[in-house]
């Protein structure tokens, strides 16, 4: 009889301890708000939820330094469940850029499963008088030393992609650093800055209104989305072998409990499965991941493989913050 009261009584303790969530959870987006990742954040809140007791998902912008203040946010965070981080591939190329990093991006956190990939474009403001890849290399050629080149901060994508760009034409600009590549497309808009490389996440509704000029996409192959389907890869322009593609993925901070990152890993499959979720995505050119990735073991592996991928590259390259 005693036996079986404390059996029930541990049943009803463990039963609570794993009514996860029973409050809203934060999910960090390490760049600014309306920003390419800050949307793939929100549109995935939206359906994350259903499988976190309906819970809200909150979103917390914490931009700066390409990334890395929002992620050491979270490496430091309660490992309860209520702090996750949505990053992109920042999370692989900030080591290979940062001397000293707040985190350490393998040992610091749980990895939960990957989002999406999303190819990036090349984009100038739309009073440069270029208006293909072509005329905007004669023009960069002709306006060395007062080129500015907007990006979200050493680390972010746009600054690996400005990075092999510059590299690849041998013409060096000047980096404009934003918190998010949201405010950088205001600058951009508003003529401060001359070009950016940006997620199609965040360019194809500046491209498809006029508002902005696309020059080439950075992935191998042509994108299939209308807007941007008559756009040239930089492989075939000229720069071969450029190929930068962005991917997000969700974390924990390192000792989260595994019930409760199973449920997390569980409700981001069913979000990534959901019609409405994939369609907006593939609108912006963003393809949702639904492969192996997904699981956190796989996961972990992809950001060890990018790491060894792009340190090197980064290294060659030279650039360094403290
Ligand atoms: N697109 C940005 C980057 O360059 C990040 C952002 O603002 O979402 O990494």
């Amino acid at each position: 009889m005693k036996k079986t009261l404390i059996a029930l009584t541990l049943a009803a303790v463990g039963a609570t301890a794993f009514a996860y969530p029973d409050k809203p959870v934060t999910l960090v987006v390490p760049f600014a708000a309306g920003g390419p990742t800050d949307k793939v954040a929100r549109d995935l809140a939206e359906v994350l939820r259903k499988g976190l007791n309906n819970q809200t998902v909150i979103i917390e912008n914490v931009g700066g330094a390409g990334g890395t203040l929002g992620a050491a946010k979270v490496a430091k965070a309660a490992p309860d469940g209520y702090t996750l981080l949505l990053h992109h591939i920042g999370m692989a190329t900030s080591p290979a850029l940062y001397r000293k990093m707040p985190y350490d991006t393998m040992n610091d956190f749980e990895f939960i499963g990957m989002v999406n990939e999303v190819p990036m474009t090349l984009v100038g403001r739309s009073t440069l008088p270029a208006n293909n890849y072509a005329e905007l290399v004669k023009w960069l050629e002709a306006n060395k030393g007062k080129i500015n080149l907007a990006n979200a901060g050493l680390g972010a994508a746009s600054h690996l992609c400005g990075l092999l760009f510059q590299q690849a034409l041998k013409i060096d600009m000047t980096t404009v650093p934003y918190k998010g590549t949201a405010p950088a497309m205001t600058d951009l808009l508003g003529g401060q800055v001359d070009i950016m490389c940006d997620q199609t996440t965040n360019t194809t509704g500046q491209i498809e209104g006029g508002k902005i000029k696309a020059f080439a996409v950075t992935t191998p192959k042509r994108l299939t989305t209308p807007a941007l389907a008559k756009l040239p890869t930089l492989d075939e322009s000229g720069l071969k072998g450029f190929n930068v593609s962005i991917w997000h993925g969700m974390y924990a901070p390192k000792g989260t409990p595994k019930p409760i990152l199973d449920q997390i890993n569980a409700a981001m499959r069913a979000a990534l499965k959901d019609p409405e979720f994939i369609k907006r995505q593939e609108a912006l050119g963003a393809v949702v991941i639904t492969d192996a990735r997904l699981s956190p073991a796989e996961h972990r592996k992809f950001v060890e493989a990018e790491i060894n991928r792009w340190g090197p590259a980064i290294k060659a390259a030279g650039q360094y913050a403290d």
